[in-house]
């Protein structure tokens, strides 16, 4: 997509490490992201939705400025999670990744989000990802742990020794304290109480063949499967430069997730994962986190069987700013089909003039100018509001207004 015409890049964003907003640019007209990507079962709730719309909202500024864009997101196709749901269910664990993936892009594609350059498998990275095991292995910042249910060594990543050698330290990226990190550990797949480990928060890098469980060959580790945060850094690593532009993700993954995905890349490879780190908020439902375990989900698929435009579920998203945590209800739901609508209307009203198009440059600069300051969506949605009540410049480019708001917040103002 070409850029836009008169954008320069100019763009903060708020950074997790740095606890602050900082000055973000491409290199040689290059950006690279970056964004976790799901576990293929029950997608695609409003949470996830959040997140990949927040980030497509980076993309398209990116784009607008004419840099070039290389995006990457996995897909965890091989986890707990996925095996306890297949097991739970009846289902095969491989026909349900699939059907939960495809139903996760269909989403994406309704919601208007740009898909990303390479989409990868955790499966299909495994060689990679024995490769780098091996490798922390031989530098002494991954050891064995033996397990008494299989036949071969379960592989840990030693914090203390990565610290000793490595320029990352223990919450130099998710930014919690050692408190705050053992308390969310076991909350968030890590296994605090294993015995044999160095550091009750080392976590799990390869895990050995366990009996009825998936495995693929691990080389010197053995049968096996990989562990979950390396799978990113292994995925990241082999298809976006080093370090990155941007890491991405909701702001449950600060910790453990994103914390040692760029600690196992800083420990295999000398350099850092990536220069900022993005964390987006968390969508609520009846005053808890909308989450798989607490069963508590709007699923984006339920929405668009059940009527409701996906542009509308996008403005919904977009009305808050991608730091903010909030609450999902049908009334807001509601309020943004109705601000759409009126959007669209004032669309269809406008003129189409070519000689004066001052109200199409006076939304391109505010809806520019909103993204380039945090990527404040809030902020962009009311230039559209200001916009569509005639409070911006009189003459209007009908035609441009509509290239400029579907580039910008990819939204279809002649739907
Ligand atoms: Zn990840």
């Amino acid at each position: 997509m070409p850029g836009l015409p008169h954008v320069a890049e100019t763009l903060e964003l708020y950074d997790t490490p740095a606890s602050s907003t900082v000055s973000t640019v491409s290199r040689n007209g290059v950006a690279s992201l970056y964004v976790c990507g799901i576990t293929p079962y029950d997608a695609t709730h409003l949470g996830h939705a959040n997140t990949y719309v927040h980030f497509d909202l980076l993309v398209r500024y990116w784009l607008a400025c004419g840099v070039d864009v290389q995006y990457v997101q996995n897909v965890t196709d091989i986890d707990d999670p996925l095996l306890e749901r297949a097991q739970s269910t009846g289902a095969d664990w491989q026909d349900l990744a699939e059907s939960q993936t495809e139903l996760f892009r269909e989403d994406m594609t309704a919601l208007s989000v740009i898909p990303p350059t390479h989409y990868l498998g955790a499966v299909e990275m495994i060689p990679a990802v024995v490769e780098d095991v091996e490798r922390l292995h031989h530098l002494e910042i991954a050891y064995p742990v033996a397990a008494d249910d299989a036949a071969g060594d379960d592989y840990y990543f030693d914090i203390a020794a990565a610290e000793q050698r490595t320029d990352w330290r223990l919450g130099s990226v998710g930014n919690y304290d050692r408190q705050t990190m053992e308390q969310l550990f076991p909350e968030r797949g890590g296994d605090p109480q294993r015995a044999g480990k160095r550091d009750p928060l080392d976590p799990l890098l390869w895990r050995s063949a366990r009996q009825g469980e998936p495995q693929w060959p691990g080389g010197r580790l053995g049968q096996g499967r990989p562990g979950w945060h390396i799978e990113c850094s292994v995925i990241a690593r082999r298809h976006l430069p080093a370090p990155f532009t941007v890491q991405g993700g909701g702001s449950d993954l600060r910790f453990p997730h994103h914390e040692f995905s760029a600690a196992h890349a800083t420990a295999a490879d000398g350099v850092a994962l990536a220069e900022r780190y993005m964390h987006t908020g968390m969508v609520g439902l009846d005053g808890e986190k909308m989450s798989k375990s607490r069963g508590n989900l709007v699923l984006v698929s339920q929405l668009r069987s059940d009527g409701v435009d996906p542009q509308a579920i996008r403005t919904l998203i977009l009305t808050h700013h991608w730091r903010q945590d909030w609450p999902y209800t049908g009334q807001k739901l509601r309020e943004s089909e109705q601000r759409l609508l009126r959007w669209k209307a004032a669309w269809q009203q406008a003129e189409d003039r070519q000689d004066d198009d001052a109200g199409a440059d006076d939304l391109q600069y505010a809806l520019i100018s909103a993204l380039a300051n945090d990527l404040n969506a809030p902020a962009a949605l009311t230039s559209l509001d200001l916009w569509a009540s005639g409070h911006l410049a009189a003459g209007t480019s009908r035609t441009r207004v509509h290239h400029v708001v579907q580039a910008l917040l990819g939204i279809d103002l002649s739907g």
